[in-house]
């Protein structure tokens, strides 16, 4: 029977899937955009830009595509690409790398996500993983076998406990997982929490995945590197996007960069789950990451005057931001803000009603969700932003405000 309904394509009923898949929404990225698409509601969810983006690295991608070849490029990227990304760390972040053996192409950051827990993860191993989490990262720790241990960045200030994080850590644990700058909350860890977590990982010999696609995206301070803190530099993974420096979502150009050893596994992996990355997109973002120092300025103070715009608005709308200093992103407290709804409540209302998309950070959590806080990407035109923050503003007066003396006013 059932090989006769596989000849014949009857689709397999979800019982017989893999359960981590059958049991798992759609992103909420993907729902989100789909309700502005529905609504017609300005999209302030998902984070990209509405800017078409560098017009030199478009046209060099666009050249590429005529002028160059087409075909299989190396499985871990055009070595001129490789080098490019090498050159720009020394530059950037004063990070030395061997493009030949330390770096990875992948397509896109969600590739280099999974190659890594692919090629760390094998079953019953722990992994240390810090909620609000990046909804990529728990499914492919389950799929490869892992056992999830998770602790928290507590709002509103998103500090991790050292004393959580030493309980997490224990003589299974293999890999820790974290994004640095963290979305959804647009902070940036601490030097003291990187250096308590690098402790962590080399007295429990465990190798660190640390997700830096927002290390240019940030205002007024400096990118810290995991991979740049003393005796992290063997065990640490970090990847970064082309997607995110050039505000070039959908190219899905990202990277692996690890001491030779680590990175060889993860190209492995990789070599089987995309093999390579369109050729035309490297050369592209070969050429963009070789600009200088002050394209990378001018692109912050761009991001810089759009989210003190929105900032201003929703201040002046009667919203309370949270603070943040890095991402596309800025988050609304809701019950500082006076407003007695959870964050899926808001988000859905404010999509139907007020016409504006935003994102649920509860989305962001396995396990005991934070529902006060709604993200908001800033990294739209002004006219959009303008429209964006008249409707919550028009919405705002609408909420139910929580009873007075009740609690949830100034958090
Ligand atoms: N990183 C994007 C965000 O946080 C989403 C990426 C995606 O939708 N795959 O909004």
């Amino acid at each position: 029977m059932l090989r006769v309904a596989q000849a014949c394509g009857v689709p397999q009923s979800p019982a017989r899937m893999n359960p981590i898949y059958a049991n798992m929404p759609t992103t909420i990225f993907e729902t989100m955009s789909a309700l502005a698409r529905e609504t017609g509601a300005i999209n302030l969810g998902q984070g990209f830009p509405d800017a078409p983006g560098p017009e030199d690295v478009r046209r060099a991608a666009a050249d590429a595509l005529l002028n160059r070849s087409n075909q299989y490029p190396p499985m871990t990227g055009l070595p001129e690409l490789r080098r490019a990304i090498a050159d720009h760390y020394r530059l950037h972040q004063q990070i030395a790398l061997d493009w030949a053996s330390e770096v990875v192409v992948t397509s896109g950051a969600t590739e280099a996500i999974a190659a890594t827990i692919l090629a760390v993860v094998s079953p019953g191993d722990e992994v240390v993983l810090i909620e609000p989490l990046y909804d990529a990262y728990l499914p492919m720790v389950l799929r490869a076998g892992g056992v999830p241990r998770l602790i928290r960045l507590e709002p509103p200030a998103w500090t991790l406990d050292i004393a959580a994080l030493d309980a997490a850590f224990g003589p299974k644990t293999k890999l820790i997982i974290l994004n640095n700058p963290v979305n959804p909350t647009g902070t940036m860890l601490p030097a003291e929490t990187l250096a308590a977590i690098a402790e962590r990982c080399i007295a429990h010999d465990v190798i660190a995945m640390c997700d830096e696609v927002w290390e240019h995206i940030r205002f007024g301070c400096d990118h810290r590197s995991l991979f740049a803190v003393p005796g992290m530099r063997e065990r640490t993974v970090k990847i970064g996007s082309a997607g995110k420096i050039f505000a070039l979502t959908g190219w899905k150009v990202g990277w692996v960069l690890a001491n030779a050893p680590i990175a060889k596994q993860v190209a492995k992996a990789h070599q089987f789950l995309t093999f390579t990355t369109p050729p035309n997109l490297q050369w592209a973002v070969a050429e963009g990451l070789g600009k200088d120092a002050s394209w990378f300025d001018d692109m912050r103070a761009g991001f810089a005057a759009s989210r003190a715009r929105l900032i201003a608005g929703l201040e002046g709308a009667g919203y309370t931001v949270l603070p943040s200093e890095a991402t596309w992103f800025v988050s609304i407290d809701l019950p500082a803000s006076g407003i007695a709804l959870d964050d899926v409540t808001f988000a859905d209302r404010m999509a139907r009603e007020g016409g504006v998309v935003t994102i649920p950070v509860s989305a962001f959590y396995a396990e005991a969700p934070v529902r006060t806080i709604v993200r908001l990407c800033y990294a739209k035109d002004d006219a959009t932003l303008d429209e964006a923050i008249a409707r919550l503003a028009r919405m705002r007066a609408l909420f139910p405000s929580p009873p007075l003396g009740g609690e949830g006013g100034a958090a």
